[in-house]
Parts: C-alpha cells; sequence; structure tokens
C-alpha cells in the first residue's frame, strides 16, 4: 500500500512531490498552478444577473401582482396591466441591482485582507500571494501566521500550532520533522503534517506543500465552505423578522379592504382585487432588509477609505455603539519609532549622545548581540525595541557586523509577552566556553540578576544597588521612556540543556539600562478628547512599565494627573479576587505590565458592566482577547496574521485615531438606516391608512397603477438616498446607543406612527376639502378630481417629508438641507416621474388622473407644506423638552 505523507522520510517526500530543498523553479510553478490550480478554498458561487433577476419574482405577492394584472389585461384593463407589468419590472430591476451593490462591498472586503506566504523557489526566499502556492513549494512559517495550505514539515524549532479550526482542539500542538509509522492516524496526532488554515502559535518551521485548495483536509470539509456565507447582523435579523410581521399586518388589511369593499359594493371584483393586491405589494416593506444590508455594506467601503476594514459586517453595527475602547499602547497610540535617548551605565544616567560605545562595553555587547533584528538593503528590519538599539550604536559609527561575527550567535531564548525577557548565547572570542546575554523589563531582569558590573568590576548586587537602579528607571518611566535593561553571564552551553528561561536566565550579571523615546501619534490625542465628547472612555493596555504608561496616558489624556488610582498592573490584577475585579473595574483607564491573558479578563469584566467594548491586539496571544471583545480590532501593520483572523476590523494604518473614524462610521451608518426605515415604514402606513378609510368612508380609491406608483417613485429612491446621508454635526457629541437599542430605538417607533397618521390624514383631508369646495369641473368629474389631488398631495407629502427625515430630532433648516447629492437628484427624479403623470396630459389616462386648475394645485401644496411644517413643530418640542429635563 503506498505510504501517506506523514509516514514518509524527507527525502521521500521530496521524491514524491518532484522536488528540492532549494525550492521550485518558475516554470514548473507556471505548470503546477495550471495543473492544481490556485490555492483558494471554493467559495459559494454568487448567482448570476439574470438568476438574480428572476429570483426577485420568487415572491407570493408579486405572482399574485401579476396573475391578477393578466386578468386584468382581458378585462380590458390596459393602463392598470401596464403599470403593473413596468412596476414589477422595475422593482425587480431594482433588487438586482442592490443585491448586486451590496455583494460587490462584500467581496472587496474579501479581496482586500488577501494573505501572503514566504517561500523559497530556486533556492531565494520571496513573498508570494498564499493562493499562488503549489504543490511542491517549500514554504517558512513563524509564530503568529496562519498555515497556507498542507505542508509536510522539513524542519521545526519549538513549533506549536493550534489545529481548533479542524480537529476543535483548543491546546495547541507540537510538531516535529520527524516521520511517524503508523498509517491511520487521526489528524490531530500526525505531528509533523501542518494544515491549512490552522494557528502557529511558537516558533518556526519550514515546510513542503503536499496538497492545496480543495484537496487540503479543510478543503475536503464541505460544512467549513458554507463559513463564506456573509454574517447577518443582530439588527438585520431584528429588522427581517419586523418585514414579516408587518408583512402579515399589510395583507391582513388588504383581505379587509377587498371584503368591505365588496360588501360596500365599491367596485368590480376584479379591481377591488387589484386594488387590494397592490396595497399589499406597495405596502409590504419587503425592500427594508435590502436596504439595511447596502447601508451597512456601504458603509463598509466608507471605513475602507478611511483605513478601516471591515471583516464582519456586524461590526459595523457594534462600532455605532462602541462605549469603551481598549488600546495596545505601542504603535497604535504611540508610532512604535523608537530611539535611544538616555543611559544608565555605572551608577550614572547619562544622555545617549553622551555615551562612547566601545566593543568590549558588555552593556553594547548586549544591545546588539541579544536582538534579532537585521540589517537588510532597504535599511534595519525587525521590532522597533530592537532596531532602536542597533540604529543607535550605527549613529555612533560602530561596526555592529563586525561585532556579530566574533560573538558567535549559538541558541537563543525568544522574546514572550509573559516574562518579557529575550536571551541569545554567542561564543566567546576570549574563551572556549559561550556567554549569555539577556534584555527585557527591569523588574523581570533584576529579579534574576545577582551580580553587578560596576567600573569594570563584577560584584554583588547589594540592596542599595537596586534602590539606586528603581530610582533611574522611575526616572526614565516618568519621562514617559520606555525602558530596556540588560546583563550578561559566562556561559556553558552544553551543561545547560534543554535550553529554556528556567535554566539559562538566572544568577545574572546586570550592566546597565536604557531609556527609549516612542513618540505619541500627532492624531490620538484629538481622537481622544473627541471620543469622550461621544462619552466613550479609552483604555490604555500596554507591556510597558506603569511609570511609563502612566506618563504617556496623562500626556494623551487618558488620565488626569490627579487621578492615582487609574493605574492597575498585570500582578495586582491575578491577585485581584473576580468579584472585587468585576466590582472595581470602571475605576482603572490604564492596565501596565499586562500579559495578553490578562486581556480576557479586562474585556469580560467590562462587559458585564453591561459595555460595549472595542479591543485591539497585534499578537498569536491575543486572538482570545480579539474574539471575546465586541469588536476585536486587528493591526494591518504590525499584526500577526493570527491576530487579523481573529479580529472584526483590522486597521490598515495601525492607528488609534482610525478607530475613532470607524465609529463615527458606525454611527452614521445606524443613524442613516434609522432615517430610511422611519421615512419608508411612515410612508407606507400613510398608503395604508389612506386606502383603508377611502374603502369604509364610501370615497373612491386609488387605483392600482396609483398606488404602485406612489410606492415605486416616492418610497424607494428618497428610503435608499437616506441611507448615504452625511453625518450630521453633533454625531460625535451625543452618547453611545444603548447597547440593546433597535432601529426603533430613540423615538423611531413613535415618529412613524405619528408620520404615518399625518401622511394618511393629510391626504384624505385634500380629499374631503375637493369635495367640499369643487373649483372647476362638472359635478361628474368632482370625485375623479379630489382623487387626483389626492394621489397628488401623497406624493408631494412623501417628498417633503424625505426632506424630514434627514435629522431624526434635529431642525433640516440648516446649510446641511441640500447636501447630500444622491438624495437631492432623488427628490427631482421622483418629483418628475410623480408628477408627469398629472401634467402631461399623455399619461392622464393611464394613470386615471384628470388635470388640476392653479386653485386645486394650491390645496395640493398647503396639504403637502403641512406635513412639513407639522413634522419640524413636534421636532421643535422634542428638543425643547429634551433641553429642560
Ligand atoms: P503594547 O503593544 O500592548 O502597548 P508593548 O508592546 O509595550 O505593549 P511588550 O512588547 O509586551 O509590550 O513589551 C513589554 C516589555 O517587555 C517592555 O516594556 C520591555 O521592557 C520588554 N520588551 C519589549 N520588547 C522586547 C524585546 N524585543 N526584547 C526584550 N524585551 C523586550
Amino acid at each position: 500500500m503506498k505510504k501517506k505523507y506523514h509516514q514518509l522520510s524527507i527525502n521521500e517526500t521530496l521524491k514524491t512531490l518532484n522536488a528540492t530543498s532549494a525550492g521550485l523553479p518558475a516554470t514548473e510553478v507556471e505548470k503546477r498552478l495550471a495543473q492544481f490550480g490556485k490555492n483558494v478554498l471554493a467559495a459559494q458561487k454568487n448567482a448570476s444577473l439574470i438568476e438574480k433577476f428572476f429570483n426577485q419574482f420568487k415572491n407570493l405577492m408579486i405572482i399574485i401582482l401579476l396573475v391578477a394584472a393578466v386578468i386584468a389585461l382581458f378585462a380590458g384593463d390596459l393602463s392598470d396591466a401596464i403599470i403593473i407589468f413596468l412596476v414589477v419590472v422595475l422593482n425587480a430591476v431594482f433588487g438586482v441591482f442592490q443585491e448586486a451593490k451590496a455583494e460587490n462591498a462584500i467581496n472587496a472586503l474579501k479581496k482586500m485582507t488577501t494573505p501572503s506566504s514566504r517561500v523559497k523557489r530556486n533556492g531565494k526566499i520571496m513573498i508570494v500571494k498564499s493562493s499562488e502556492l503549489v504543490p511542491g513549494d517549500i514554504v517558512l512559517l513563524e509564530a503568529g501566521e496562519i498555515v497556507p495550505a498542507d505542508l509536510r514539515l522539513l524542519e521545526t524549532s519549538n513549533l506549536k500550532i493550534e489545529e481548533a479550526a479542524l480537529t476543535g482542539e483548543s491546546v495547541p500542538v507540537d510538531k516535529s520533522a520527524a516521520a511517524l509509522t503508523e498509517a491511520e492516524l487521526p489528524l490531530g496526532d500526525r505531528y509533523n503534517l501542518a494544515y491549512m488554515n490552522t494557528n502557529i502559535t511558537y516558533g518556526t518551521a519550514e515546510g513542503i506543500v503536499i496538497a492545496t485548495g480543495m484537496q487540503t483536509e479543510v478543503g475536503k470539509i464541505a460544512a467549513m465552505l458554507n463559513q463564506t456565507k456573509s454574517a447577518v447582523t443582530p439588527l438585520q435579523k431584528n429588522i427581517t423578522h419586523l418585514s414579516k410581521l408587518l408583512s402579515i399586518l399589510v395583507l391582513s388589511i388588504a383581505a379587509l379592504v377587498f371584503i368591505i369593499g365588496i360588501a360596500l359594493n365599491r367596485s368590480t371584483i376584479l379591481n377591488m382585487l387589484l386594488t387590494s393586491i397592490s396595497l399589499a405589494v406597495a405596502a409590504i416593506p419587503e425592500g427594508l432588509p435590502a436596504i439595511v444590508t447596502i447601508t451597512l455594506a456601504l458603509g463598509t467601503q466608507v471605513m475602507a477609505k478611511k483605513k478601516a476594514l471591515i471583516r464582519k459586517l456586524p461590526a459595523v453595527e457594534s462600532l455605532g455603539a462602541t462605549q469603551i475602547i481598549a488600546s495596545d499602547k505601542t504603535g497604535t497610540l504611540t508610532q512604535n519609532k523608537m530611539s535611544v535617548e538616555k543611559i544608565y551605565r555605572n551608577q550614572q544616567l547619562v544622555s545617549a549622545k553622551d555615551y562612547t560605545v566601545q566593543a568590549n562595553d558588555p552593556l553594547i555587547q548586549a544591545m546588539i548581540l541579544a536582538n534579532d533584528s537585521q540589517q537588510t538593503e532597504q535599511g534595519l528590519s525587525g521590532d522597533p525595541t530592537e532596531t532602536a538599539l542597533i540604529q543607535f550604536n550605527l549613529e555612533q559609527n560602530f561596526a555592529v557586523s563586525d561585532l556579530k561575527k566574533t560573538f558567535r550567535r549559538q541558541a537563543s531564548i525568544p522574546f514572550d509577552s509573559e516574562r518579557k525577557l529575550m536571551s541569545v548565547v554567542t561564543q566567546d572570542p576570549q574563551a572556549t566556553e559561550q556567554l549569555l546575554f539577556t534584555k527585557g523589563a527591569l523588574d523581570e531582569l533584576l529579579q534574576r540578576s545577582t551580580q553587578i558590573l560596576d567600573d569594570g568590576q563584577i560584584r554583588s548586587l547589594t540592596a542599595a544597588d537596586q534602590q539606586k537602579i528603581l530610582a533611574a528607571n522611575h526616572q526614565l518611566a516618568t519621562q514617559a521612556l520606555r525602558v530596556l535593561a540588560f546583563a550578561y553571564t559566562p556561559f556553558n552551553l552544553k551543561k545547560v540543556q534543554p535550553l529554556s528561561s528556567a535554566t539559562a536566565e538566572q544568577e545574572l550579571i546586570f550592566v546597565g539600562m536604557v531609556g527609549m523615546i516612542d513618540p505619541q501619534r500627532p492624531e490620538v490625542k484629538q481622537a481622544i478628547a473627541e471620543a469622550k465628547s461621544a462619552g466613550i472612555r479609552t483604555l490604555m493596555i500596554t507591556g510597558d512599565h506603569r511609570d511609563t504608561a502612566t506618563a504617556i496616558a496623562q500626556r494623551l489624556e487618558i488620565i488626569d494627573p490627579a487621578d492615582k488610582d487609574g493605574v492597575i498592573t498585570g500582578h495586582e490584577l491575578d491577585q485581584l479576587p473576580a468579584a472585587e475585579l468585576d466590582k472595581r473595574i470602571e475605576q482603572w483607564s490604564v492596565y501596565a505590565r499586562v500579559a495578553p491573558e490578562h486581556k480576557v479578563k479586562i474585556v469580560k469584566a467590562w462587559q458585564k458592566k453591561g459595555k460595549v467594548v472595542a479591543m485591539t491586539g497585534d499578537g498569536v496571544n491575543d486572538a482570545p482577547a480579539l474574539k471575546t471583545a465586541d469588536i476585536g480590532v486587528g493591526m494591518g501593520i504590525t499584526g500577526t496574521e493570527v491576530a487579523k483572523n481573529a479580529s472584526d476590523m483590522i486597521l490598515s494604518d495601525d492607528n488609534f485615531a482610525t478607530i475613532i473614524a470607524a465609529v463615527r462610521e458606525g454611527r452614521r451608518v445606524f443613524a442613516n438606516i434609522q432615517k430610511s426605515i422611519q421615512y419608508l415604514l411612515s410612508a407606507n402606513l400613510g398608503e395604508v391608512l389612506t386606502l383603508f378609510l377611502m374603502t369604509m368612508l364610501g370615497w373612491d380609491i386609488f387605483a392600482p397603477a396609483q398606488i404602485l406608483w406612489i410606492n415605486l417613485v416616492t418610497d424607494t429612491f428618497p428610503a435608499i438616498a437616506l441611507g448615504v446621508e452625511k453625518a450630521e454635526g453633533d454625531i460625535m457629541k451625543r452618547a453611545p446607543r444603548e447597547s440593546k437599542a433597535t432601529f426603533f430605538s430613540d423615538g423611531v417607533m413613535s415618529s412613524i406612527l405619528y408620520q404615518g397618521l399625518l401622511e394618511g390624514g393629510l391626504t384624505l383631508g385634500v380629499y374631503w376639502i375637493a369635495i367640499l369646495f369643487p373649483f372647476h369641473h362638472s359635478t361628474a368629474l368632482i370625485h375623479a378630481d379630489a382623487l387626483t389631488m389626492a394621489f397628488a398631495t401623497l406624493g408631494l407629502i412623501q417628498l417633503l417629508h424625505a426632506f424630514n427625515s434627514k435629522s431624526l430630532h434635529g431642525t433640516i433648516f440648516t446649510k446641511t438641507l441640500f447636501n447630500n447629492r444622491t438624495f437631492n437628484w432623488s427628490i427631482v427624479l421622483a418629483s418628475i416621474l410623480m408628477f408627469a403623470t398629472i401634467l402631461v396630459p399623455a399619461f392622464n389616462a393611464t394613470f386615471k388622473v384628470t388635470t388640476l386648475v392653479w386653485q386645486q394645485w394650491l390645496v395640493v401644496l398647503i396639504g403637502g407644506a403641512l406635513m412639513l411644517v407639522i413634522v419640524e413643530l413636534v421636532k421643535f418640542g422634542y428638543r425643547a423638552a429634551a433641553k429642560n429635563k
């Protein structure tokens, strides 16, 4: 039987895949790409335009309407039939247009986050799109990355992979390259394989691609594919549910209109049927969920332009409700551009530029050797904390690379944010043994130091030395400097095995400290102030020292200098009983010296207070906190793939100010959806009410063509245009909305009700006046005139009410009245389409209207204007009442 990949030795694997450890040549890659296809999981196919178009007719009401239209046609009512067909087709076209637009926006989001991989091809290391990997490619892996395809590991160094996506097991698995003997092992036990879409939590490795795309293990799991379905937001669900309820309500009313119409002998059965179905079609808010989706999706596009990439649609909604933003300090609030400012050595604090750099100085050696940054042609690359140390030495014209050659690196213990140290073991050029150099957080390093290098002498570290060092540290940290401490010790690599922090980072000789400045991002202070006025509290979470964190937090006005109890450290958090933490959490704005695991605790404690929390994160270990937060915010530049994958939103510039811009956008989107809903539903209510009362009162009833036309022209256009309204000026001066708020909160529901009643009342009022004071036509036309005037009034009311809807409670008489171009054009277009039915005689018969004289138009105008005036007066009253509260 053929052996499986996990049973093959490395050479056998290479042979099977017809590859070498130097990587494939370009021609071979091309060939294989053509043979195996792209390394992507097949997404669900989107419906084609034609399919989308026909999907719009899968609606029972529309089908009944079409059948009724056909009947009307045979009964000789050509005009109704034509209008019904026209409206149905136009509705379908709009539906397709909206769906396509929402889909495009969502696809664009997916494209923005395409991952890349480091591969070895033709002996060279290069970065390629992960989708272009082929079987036989040699891929380099590192903690924080996501495995881009199924791999047989060739070489591993402390590699740990979390395979929950595949096996459900959330504890990371240790991996190694050795071949396994058993053939039928569960996936989770094939330790020498790495699977596509699993998370590398620790270490590094090299592997060869054995399967790509749909041939991979995740590709084989059909259920995974359904996850590509776009997520539905809680409020979208809410609105879909509501539209269903409204549909039932409208259907009942339509049925009632039909029955009463027949009972009172108002018209022929066919006509009443057409009327009531038209009413149902017009008043059922089937477009509502689409408007919500499209507004959310368009919001994501605007956010993307502002450098906030939304990965999950619900984030747009939650952003608008954000109450707490917990932000990392380094890189998000600050620039992550470190430079060495001060140096503490031989019990003295000096300015960095006055320090004499010498090759035999263990401080300089530790700075350069306990350092993973690399000098490349493009400059220094690596962790800014480390590049700053090299930069400092280069600026002093020190031969950095010579020193590295003399002290060849033998081994290292990587930095991790738990112990906050990193060490390297190098050859000692003056001895056969080695040296260990350690750098990291002072508190950690001092605990592990027993001696001190003082003026060239190594002696015991005394309590007095410690006092002095801590005082210097405090002095540096309160100037907002990040402090790194350095130590070394003679070392024997052979004797200390296995090499680990516990075995090696002990009994060190303390040499000195460095204070580094990391300037704050210039726009951040303003953004924090804006957040504050928007009722949002900013928290700082950092691995840095308490004093450094406090100093920066004070400069950024995250805490008040007088607030002595606003800062807590990770250590103190650990000591605190859980109940105490939950009780007191609102006391602290700065969380210093925290490890990623504390972040989950912090988010949960705030959430228990009922707060909507956004939290930033970049490292692998931040993933749980990013998932726990209401809005996990990943870093586009410095973030690991794992963290990005766990987040709801990614900042493409890593900047705190971008979060605030996104919140602002989230609030705008939410407010606009409310505006659309308020407008649309009050219009529908107005229509239903008018028709219902016309039937009940024994008045003439709107013709189906009229109902459908009003609905098509004056409802749809403005409702969509309201979705792209600009933000109102005070949007960041309001408190965040309640986390349980829906689109109907904040008075939207009552506005819909009274505005709907008002629309119906005014329309019927105009009809009534027209009957009481007939103007010009023969008595035969009194009713036809009145109906035409009612039709015109309802249309006008809706067009003017669209302006009211630009602000829920604010006045519309400001300079922003015409600031939405889409809106303006939609009103112009809707007005033309609406009034051409009356003003252009050729259309009169089709729409069953008469021509009106100016006195009649005046009545219509007054009816319409009253809508505008009354709603603005109500809003005025609301504002006055709110002020007096
Ligand atoms: P945040 O990004 O959450 O604001 P941070 O980036 O400042 O936090 P860490 O990177 O975890 O937090 O750093 C915490 C501490 O670890 C620093 O104050 C510093 O003393 C030490 N440290 C940071 N980077 C290194 C490194 N490369 N080598 C050794 N020690 C380091």
